[in-house]
């Protein structure tokens, strides 16, 4: 088995991976850097990215409000001096972005336009008009293509890192081109895999976000941070689950229920409790409250009956049309292109159908603020790592930054890991790599008689993943959730492949996809059964409140025989003691006591 051998292997090649893999180029040109992707890179996730990408640039802006916007906004989760690191670093990779050729959207004087987004109480987030990841992964793509120390594998599937002597030392991955499983060898290894929404049924992610990346890891026996934090986008249209950006509400678009009436005034989103202060830049949040606040508001409004009901369930109306044709086709084209593509509706001068959606997981791969995981050798940035900086709720338009400003990191890391290390252990990375072209082998292509389907595992698992782990949970929805799981784990042995042939084998990935799906969902459950509070995106009915005392901490879930064992990790609070979440708190280090 022919061995490929690289300094820093780097799993994905959105945008983490790729700002990743340029920042081992910036750092040692001579390095050797491998990017493996499931599909070519240009597909990935961050492709598909609208609104935009936060980082101080304007006079009335300061690094301190956007650090206090993320810590409350993260309801006080988020690591702080990871959230530091990130504000401080973010303008620079945004400016030098724009220096590899990113076309940010701009005022008339030239400079750099900035828009208003969700929990940001100050316009901060940077966009190249709804299509801000487009841009900015083509930008990236171009960009990495000059480094010639770069090898790519695209539509290279991995299923296993590959560790000896306590140490990651490379990846077995599925050719998906000739069926092959092949060893990877690395002195270090960076997880950029993406997130895993795709283990709900109805959302925004695209179909290879199945969490692959927080699987692996965790098979590895490293454990997956605050897993239980699931966001949910307040506006996805309905059926596809396509997103409507959040940059629609920023540039004016309001929400109605079914009487036509602006529900959110009626609803605590976080704001101050003095609307009347005239200096404030907001009276109220409302549309641009947070994500998690407005999803919550659209299952009250829903429980009260004021909701329409339509074929793919209950909805809202986003109200674009006072905004006009002009600012429409100029600040959010895209928009207006998937309405009138998706549901046959033209904003300019209908409402549009929208409903919370499944869109981001704030949790993952456990990583220190360079990106270094537990196990040596192993690293994880993007929407696969939990670093910690989005805590219990991501705000809107940090997370296209993260990928910038911690891909960087980890790469860094990686680097300075790789260069400590004199070789790897080609002889056992070959022979864990066969084991798993066996097991994979065994698993899939022997006839087991059963009757499990991977389509019919897969509905159950997301069905059970909204009804159990949702909006809102309970004690009741969480144990039932986790006993289904572990049935799923048990039922999925059963599963045998009809299609045994070894040129791109989509029902082998799809199998695949599954099994990592159900192990990113048994952290998920397991650690929102265990947190007995309320917070940010976790809302526990039965324990409505916020609890500090018991759980101002961050969630690790470890894979064991049975069911994950969970632990907490303190959160690192630097200069913003825990507050009431309150939009538009001062920045002035006292916490959020101000309004
Ligand atoms: C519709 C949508 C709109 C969004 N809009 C915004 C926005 O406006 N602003 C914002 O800040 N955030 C936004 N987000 C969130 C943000 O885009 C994502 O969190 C981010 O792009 C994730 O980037 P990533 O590099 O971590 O992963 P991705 O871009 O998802 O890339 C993952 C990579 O990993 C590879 N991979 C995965 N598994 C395997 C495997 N087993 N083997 C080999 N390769 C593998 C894939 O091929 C891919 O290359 C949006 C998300 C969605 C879904």
């Amino acid at each position: 088995m022919e061995l490929l051998n690289h300094d820093v292997l780097i799993v994905g090649g959105g945008g983490a991976g790729l700002r990743a893999a340029i920042a081992i180029g910036e750092a040692n040109a001579d390095l050797s850097v491998g990017v493996v992707s499931k599909v070519y890179p240009m597909r990935s996730h961050t492709v598909s990215a609208e609104g935009g990408s936060a980082a101080v640039i304007k006079s009335n802006d300061s690094l301190d409000a956007h650090i206090y916007d993320t810590i409350s906004g993260a309801d006080w989760l988020a690591d702080q001096d990871a959230v530091e690191s990130f504000v401080n670093e973010a303008p620079a990779e945004m400016i030098q972005l724009e220096h590899w050729g990113c076309p940010w959207s701009r005022d008339a004087d030239g400079s750099v336009a900035v828009r208003p987004f969700g929990g940001m109480k100050i316009e901060r987030t940077w966009f190249a008009a709804d299509k801000t990841g487009f841009h900015m992964l083509h930008t990236l793509f171009q960009t990495a293509l000059k480094y010639n120390n770069i090898t790519r594998y695209d539509e290279w599937f991995v299923t296993r890192l590959l560790t000896h002597d306590g140490r990651c030392q490379g990846v077995a991955a599925l050719e998906l081109r000739t069926g092959q499983i092949r060893p990877i060898a690395a002195k270090a290894v960076i997880l950029c895999t993406g997130g895993g929404g795709r283990i709900f049924p109805f959302t925004t992610n695209a179909a290879i976000k199945s969490g692959d990346g927080m699987a692996l890891a965790y098979r590895a026996g490293v454990a997956l941070k605050d897993m239980e934090f699931v966001q949910y986008h307040p506006t996805g249209l309905p059926g596809t689950g396509i997103l409507i950006t959040e940059a629609s509400r920023g540039e004016g678009g309001i929400l109605l229920n079914k009487d036509g009436y602006r529900y959110l005034q009626d609803y605590d989103l976080g704001e101050p409790l003095d609307v009347s202060d005239p200096s404030h830049p907001r009276k109220r949040t409302m549309e641009l409250g947070p994500r998690d606040r407005l999803s919550q508001a659209f299952m009250k409004e829903r429980e009260k009956g004021l909701t329409l009901e339509g074929p793919y369930g209950d909805y809202v109306c986003l109200d674009l049309r006072h905004m006009g044709e002009k600012k429409i086709d100029k600040k959010i084209p895209f928009v207006r292109e998937l309405c009138r593509n998706y549901v046959g509706i033209d904003p300019v001068h209908e409402l549009v159908p929208v409903r919370p959606v499944v869109h981001y997981m704030m949790g993952g791969v456990h990583t220190n603020i360079n990106g270094e995981t537990p196990l040596a050798g192993l690293f994880a940035a993007g929407e696969c790592a939990c670093v910690s900086i989005n805590g219990a709720n991501r705000l809107g338009s940090n997370s296209l930054t993260e990928l910038l400003v911690f891909g960087a990191r980890a790469a860094r890391a990686a680097v300075r890991f790789s260069a400590r290390q004199d070789s790897v252990a080609v002889e056992e990375i070959q022979a864990q790599c066969q084991a798993e072209q066996q097991r994979i082998r065994d698993r899939f292509f022997q006839p087991k008689g059963g009757k499990e389907t991977i389509a019919g595992l897969r509905a159950e698992l997301t069905r059970t993943m909204e009804s159990g782990a949702g909006i809102y949970r309970t004690e009741d929805s969480l144990r039932a959730a986790c006993a289904l799981i572990g049935q799923l784990k048990e039922r999925f042995r059963e599963v045998e492949l009809a299609d045994h042939s070894l040129t791109f084998n989509t029902e082998l990935t799809a199998a695949l996809e599954l099994e990592f799906m159900i192990d990113a969902s048994e952290a998920v459950a397991h650690s929102a059964l265990m947190r007995t509070e309320s917070r940010g995106s976790h809302q526990r009915t039965d324990y409505p409140q916020r609890d500090d005392e018991r759980f101002l901490k961050h969630s690790l879930a470890y894979q064991t025989e049975n069911d994950p064992r969970i632990e907490y990790l303190d959160v690192v609070v630097t200069r913003w003691p825990p507050a009431e979440r309150k939009y538009g708190s001062p920045v002035d280090g006292k916490g959020g006591k101000g309004d």
